[in-house]
């Protein structure tokens, strides 16, 4: 491939070497078990490296958005999943932008340490999906706290959280002046939340993704938990979701990068009619093909991180990245899946596997159509459509 040297070559070798003692087999394992790959996100926050953002004088590296997506690209590159971590690290995002001082002293150490986890972020509902600005949690405060009702679904790694990032509304949408105001963004911690107030219900699914159904019934809150100030809640949602959709686009990539291999390595070693099948213009071309759109995409998922850690606006580039990679990885699944003929169907050679897990970006965790509406709107000025 193209993209094998550039300046995070020490974090690409460091992070392979670590992923390198998690074989196929562990999570071949783990995904026929429905399990979380509990050793392996341990190792990965004992190595420091889901705190990679956080700065130095909170005991991280402060590295940037570049880095961590160089590290969840390795993680799913080596044939891994980061969706068993993404949220930790763009949660860290949301809290390094938004938090006060006394915030971030409280959690980013523990986080760095590998004590504390923040993996989920609590935003879609039953009744409302991608129309955020309706969501019906809200959160009345009361007596030095906030009290929560509500419903979430689809809220991923709750069991194996310590923190979630919970979106509520704090003014009712009649009483706003612009409906993306008056949500506010809070910190649950999930031990003291979860049957007092919280009730989690898994939700099994095609992907081994942990997710679950949340029930609010007068949860409560302390203030100290709301982030940032009341009501600006969603500004900082979007801020995050930034970093979100860059990180799965370099998740995206790096399946990519594995399909096309993964298909390269079969096309050369499958003979059939006495040579290999790499030798057909109609095995190679498709994944010349794939090839191509993964290194296109990365370029994007480069410069979306780029502008990113500059703190210039990019929206556009975020969502486009997020698109073409997610795109990309698609496409490069189903050459490889076609490439292995039957054995793409067989747990034993994971394709399978990775084929289930890359096919969730293109609805989650914003699906195409909403991304061609980002780009009709805000990119080429076209009137807004809902
Ligand atoms: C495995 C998994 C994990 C997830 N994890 C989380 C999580 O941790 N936290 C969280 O908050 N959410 C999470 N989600 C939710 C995810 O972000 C949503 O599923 C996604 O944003 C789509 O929303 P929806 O499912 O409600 O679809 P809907 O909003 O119901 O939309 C359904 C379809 O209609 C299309 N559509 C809707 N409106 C329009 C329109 N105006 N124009 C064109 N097309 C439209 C959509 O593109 C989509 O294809 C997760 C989802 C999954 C499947």
């Amino acid at each position: 491939m193209i993209n094998q040297s550039d300046e995070h070559h020490e974090i690409r070798e460091a992070v392979r070497q670590l992923c390198g003692q998690f074989p196929d087999e562990y999570f071949r394992k783990i995904d026929e078990q429905r399990g979380y790959p509990e050793t392996f996100v341990n190792a990965l926050m004992q190595a420091g490296w889901l705190g990679a953002m956080i700065p130095e004088e909170y005991g991280g590296p402060g590295l940037g958005l570049t880095a961590a997506s160089v590290i969840v690209e390795e993680i799913n590159r080596s044939g891994a999943n980061s969706g068993a971590i993404h949220g930790h690290v763009y949660n860290i995002v949301t809290l390094l932008r938004n938090c006060s001082e006394a915030q971030k002293r409280k959690y980013l150490p523990d986080i760095a340490a590998g004590k504390l986890r923040i993996q989920s972020m609590a935003v879609t509902e039953p009744t409302t999906g991608t129309d955020t600005t309706k969501i019906k949690t809200v959160a009345v405060k009361k007596d030095g706290r906030y009290v929560v009702n509500g419903q979430k679904v689809w809220i991923s790694r709750v069991q194996h959280s310590d923190l979630m990032v919970l979106l509520a509304r704090t003014t009712p949408l009649s009483e706003v002046r612009k409906k993306s105001e008056g949500m506010s963004i809070f910190i649950v911690d999930l031990h003291r939340a979860i049957g007092n107030g919280l009730t989690i219900r898994a939700i099994p699914n095609m992907v081994n993704h942990e997710t679950n159904e949340l029930f609010f019934d007068d949860l409560e809150i302390p203030e100290e938990n709301l982030i940032g100030e009341e009501g600006r809640g969603f500004k900082y949602i979007l801020e995050g979701l930034n970093a979100e959709r860059t990180l799965i686009a370099a998740e995206c990539i790096g399946d990519g990068y594995w399909f096309v291999n993964r298909a390269v390595r079969y096309a050369n070693e499958r003979v059939v009619f006495d040579r290999p099948i790499g030798k057909n213009q109609g095995v190679q071309f498709p994944i010349a093909d794939a090839c191509i759109e993964v290194e296109a995409a990365n370029l994007m998922r480069f410069k979306a991180c780029e502008l990113f850690d500059s703190r210039k606006p990019c929206g556009a580039q975020a969502n486009m990245a997020k698109y073409l990679a997610a795109k990309a990885s698609w496409n490069a699944a189903n050459v490889c899946l076609q490439t292995h003929g039957g054995f793409g169907f067989a747990n034993e050679y994971d394709v399978e596997r990775k084929f289930r897990e890359t096919r969730l970006y293109q609805v989650a965790p914003v699906s195409t159509n909403l991304i061609y509406s980002y780009v009709a709107e805000h990119v080429l000025g076209l009137p807004r459509s809902f």
